[in-house]
C-alpha cells in the first residue's frame, strides 16, 4: 500500500494569486512548476494506491481552491482519491460548511493553515472548527511551520502552539505537514506525547542536510512510527520523494555520523495513514 497523504490541485491562474505563484519560487533552489490541474495530478499519481487531495482556502492571502472543485475531482475516482476540505476561521459560519463537506460532498477531513490564514491556533473562531471536526470524526491536516508568502505571519506557525489543541480535543486526530519545519524538534516533542498527533515528511528531502537531521531527531526520540508519507505535489513527486528518502545516508559517506534506519524509512513508505486516521 502506497498512500500520498499530502497533494494539491488548483487552477493556478484562477484560484491562486500572481503574488503567491511568484513567491513560491522561494521554496526550492530549482524552479517550481506550480501548475497542477486535475489531469496533471491524476497522471502524476499513477503509481500510488490512495491519494489525499487538499482544498486550500485563505481569505488572508486571497487564495480559494474551493471544496466543490476538490470534491468534484475526488468523485471522479472515489476508489483512490480522498478530499480534505478547506475551512477558514474568518468565514461567518465555517461549521455549516464542514457539515456540507462531510455529508454533501463526501470529504474526509480538513486542511487548516494558521500561517496562511492568519489566525492563532487557539483563536476561538478556530476552536469551534476543531469541536466540529472532533464530533464528525474528520482529521485535520495543519500546515504548522514556516512558508514563503511575505504576508504569512510566522507568529502563528509554531508546532508547539498545537499542544493546546491536542489537550482540548483529545479525540481529534491531526497531523502536522512537513514536520513543522524548521521547528521539527517541537513537532517531535508533540507527536511523542500526544497519541492522536502525527506528522508528514512531504517537501523536505530537497534540503538534504536539514532533512537528515529531522529524521535523526525523530529516530532518537523514537517517533518514526508516527510519520506519514507524502509529496506536497506539485512541489515534489512520488518517485523523487521515495528515492531521496532511500538515499538519505549517502551524504554521510566517509564519515562516522549515525545513519537513519532505512528499515524505518520503508515502514513509513508502506504505512497506511488512512487507517490510522480512520478516514476510510
Ligand atoms: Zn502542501
Amino acid at each position: 500500500m502506497l498512500v500520498d497523504c499530502h497533494t494539491h490541485i488548483w487552477l493556478a491562474d484562477q484560484q491562486l494569486t500572481p503574488e503567491f505563484i511568484r513567491e513560491a519560487q522561494l521554496m526550492r533552489s530549482d524552479p517550481v512548476d506550480m501548475t497542477t490541474t486535475p489531469e496533471q495530478h491524476w497522471a502524476a499519481q499513477a503509481e500510488v494506491d490512495k491519494v489525499v487531495v487538499l482544498a486550500f482556502e485563505s481569505t488572508h492571502l486571497g487564495i480559494h481552491v474551493d471544496n466543490d472543485f476538490v470534491a468534484g475531482y475526488c468523485r471522479q475516482h472515489p476508489e483512490k482519491l480522498l478530499g480534505l476540505a478547506g475551512v477558514d476561521p474568518y468565514w461567518p459560519d465555517p461549521v455549516a460548511e464542514i457539515e456540507r463537506c462531510k455529508h454533501g460532498l463526501g470529504m474526509k477531513g480538513l486542511k487548516m493553515s494558521p500561517i496562511y490564514q492568519g489566525f492563532h491556533p487557539m483563536d476561538e473562531r478556530a476552536v469551534r472548527i476543531y469541536a466540529a471536526a472532533e464530533r464528525l470524526g474528520m482529521p485535520i491536516l495543519f500546515h504548522q511551520g514556516t512558508t514563503f508568502p511575505r504576508r504569512a505571519p510566522l507568529k502563528y506557525a509554531h508546532p508547539e502552539q498545537l499542544e493546546e489543541v491536542a489537550l482540548a480535543f483529545p479525540k481529534l486526530k491531526f497531523w502536522i505537514a512537513h514536520f513543522g519545519h524548521p521547528w521539527y524538534e517541537e513537532t517531535v516533542c508533540l507527536i511523542r506525547k500526544q497519541p492522536n498527533v502525527f506528522t508528514d515528511l512531504s517537501a523536505l528531502w530537497y534540503r538534504p542536510w536539514q532533512y537528515y537531521n529531522i529524521l535523526m531527531c525523530a529516530q532518537e526520540y523514537g517517533v518514526l512510527h508516527k510519520v506519514f508519507f507524502g509529496t506536497d505535489f506539485p512541489v515534489a513527486t512520488v518517485a523523487d520523494t521515495i528515492d531521496a528518502n532511500r538515499r538519505i545516508n549517502e551524504q554521510l559517506e566517509g564519515t562516522r555520523l549515525p545513519r537513519v534506519d532505512l528499515d524505518q524509512i520503508e515502514r513509513i513508505i508502506a504505512r497506511n495513514p488512512l487507517e490510522i486516521l480512520e478516514m476510510e
